[in-house]
């Protein structure tokens, strides 16, 4: 994302935009109930951004917070069950606020709770993926937060700053707003110095980045700066820009936007370029699928892989794992692939209208979409 860029410019050029909202925004501390007013306001902007045809995904903290208020929780129970028995109730509450104040405004909501581990194991991140996608193609803002009613001590984010994070990733969003009590990051303590100088551009995490954050934390909610310094760093290796701003007024997308204080995590490359880098450096190949000439051609031209095209399959692979794609011996290209080797040896050379009759079941027609598929270099033609 370019330097030279406005808040504005770069809130605007984001397609997808995942809005990560923190607890402390969304409960009145006194009364321990939803700020309505305050999210009216952000439905409102919601609505703008659908209105110039940007996709939103909210990632939403509260549950806990807002449970424990409904089932009149005292101080002293903060036992891990009881924050899952809180969690419980409250996302019933916040899935019921949003679905009321996102209807005033024509938009459909969904909920979507998740774990640690349905964004680790590939399948699991494969069909939560699938099922975004679907929901973003309806029109609709995932309301997104995590599983607290399943998610232990040792397996769970605690934090919706580094779940955003990765459901940024997951949808290859464009752009992660970190709503939430602080201003942005500061090279010091503003509460002790009053010099304290916010940082309004991060490029490179460095460690000096990383003392910055130290490990404030905030009343409500999990995050301090070092989660959502590490949520920023997820997203720039994805290709994603995330904003950490002070929430705490009326519009604060509006306010980011018209040059309030925050501070932007830029990524060197797109989401897109990104993802092709992950799927062609960093993943490991569990199999092959060899092609015939008609496929590479399609493949050349940035057609997905297509059943029809495929001639054999070799390796024992799971949904989502990576493959390569090989023509004549020689691997031209390596991609996620949408059904296990079973599956594809099963679908060898079918045409997409066969495709269920063949499986017994209906799943989509790409074996490796295009946007998980990357052309390797044929750097020798000669050989
Ligand atoms: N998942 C928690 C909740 O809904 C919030 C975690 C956080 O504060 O970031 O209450």
């Amino acid at each position: 994302m370019n330097s030279g860029l406005s808040s504005a410019a770069r809130l605007a050029d984001a397609g997808r935009v995942v809005i990560k909202i923190g607890s402390s925004l969304l409960i009145d501390k006194e009364s321990g109930q939803l700020n309505t007013g305050w999210l009216e306001s952000l439905a409102g902007e919601i609505q703008a951004l659908h209105a110039r045809g940007q996709q939103v995904l909210l990632v939403s903290s509260g549950a806990i917070a807002l449970g424990r208020a409904y089932l009149e929780m005292g101080p002293q129970q903060r036992k891990l069950r009881e924050h899952q028995a809180a969690a419980a109730a409250g996302q019933v509450l916040l899935a019921h606020a949003y679905r009321e104040l996102l209807g005033a405004h024509g938009i459909k909501v969904a909920q979507v709770l998740l774990t640690l581990e349905d964004t680790e194991d590939r399948r699991r991140y494969l069909n939560a993926r699938n099922t975004l996608e679907t929901l973003l193609g309806l029109g609709v803002v995932p309301v997104i937060n995590e599983n607290d009613t399943v998610a232990t001590e040792e397996i769970r984010y605690g934090d919706n700053d580094r779940l955003g994070a990765r459901v940024a990733e997951m949808v290859s969003a464009d752009c992660l707003v970190l709503l939430s009590d602080v201003a942005g990051l500061y090279d010091k303590d503003p509460n002790a110095s009053s010099d304290a100088r916010l940082i309004a551009e991060v490029r490179d995490i460095t460690p000096d980045i990383e003392a910055m954050a130290g490990s404030a934390r905030t009343a409500y909610g999990s995050g301090g700066m070092a989660t959502k310094v590490a949520a920023a760093r997820i997203c720039m290796s994805a290709g994603c820009a995330t904003v950490v701003a002070d929430g705490h007024h009326d519009k604060p997308l509006a306010r980011i936007a018209d040059g309030a204080p925050c501070t932007w995590f830029l990524p060197s490359s797109t989401p897109l370029a990104a993802r092709k880098q992950w799927i062609a450096g960093t993943l490991e190949p569990h199999g092959e699928l060899h092609i015939d000439a008609g496929a590479e051609r399609a493949l050349q031209e940035g057609s997905s892989l297509l059943p029809v095209g495929v001639v054999e399959v070799s390796g024992s692979f799971a949904r989502g794992d990576a493959v390569e794609v090989v023509l004549n011996g020689k691997a031209i290209a390596r991609g996620l692939t949408q059904y296990n080797s079973t599956e594809a040896t099963t679908l060898v050379g079918a045409h997409s209208a066969d495709i269920e009759a063949r499986l017994g079941y209906q799943r989509r027609k790409e074996i490796i979409h295009r946007d998980d598929l990357v052309l390797l270099e044929q750097n020798d033609n000669n050989e």
